[in-house]
């Protein structure tokens, strides 16, 4: 736990939003300014800042946050018509929230 970070606010509790799904090792919700129709940010509980400060260990939360995405995908209705999957890493890669995340991002009309 970051004590100046919003996604372990959220993570926590103490900042109120709305988890579409939940267990004990991440957490799933909408992001507050979408960029396509079904937005969603993938976020492990734990703080890890970003690609970069992964490492082997963290292997097994990677591949749950996937696969998580792929199962987001299918309960939003985009897994026929395609989503993209994307990790910005640090600034110069578009991060503004240095506690690691997945986006999830589809729905355009075709
Ligand atoms: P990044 O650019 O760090 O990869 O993406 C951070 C994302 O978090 C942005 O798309 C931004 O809209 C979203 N975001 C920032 N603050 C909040 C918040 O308090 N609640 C939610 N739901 N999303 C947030
Ligand atoms: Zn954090």
């Amino acid at each position: 736990m970051e004590t100046d970070c919003i996604f372990c606010k959220i993570v926590k509790g103490e900042i109120p939003s709305t988890f579409l799904y939940e267990n004990d090792n991440l957490v799933v919700f909408r992001d507050i300014n979408p960029h396509a129709p079904v937005h969603l940010l993938i976020v492990p509980k734990r703080h890890i800042r970003s690609v970069n400060d992964l490492t082997e260990d963290d292997a097994k939360i990677v591949s749950e946050m996937i696969m998580t995405a792929k199962m987001m995908a299918e309960k939003e209705s985009v897994s026929k018509s395609g989503y993209k999957l994307l990790f910005n890493v640090e600034k110069g890669g578009g991060q503004v929230i240095f506690h690691l995340h997945l986006h999830l991002i589809g729905g355009w009309k075709k």
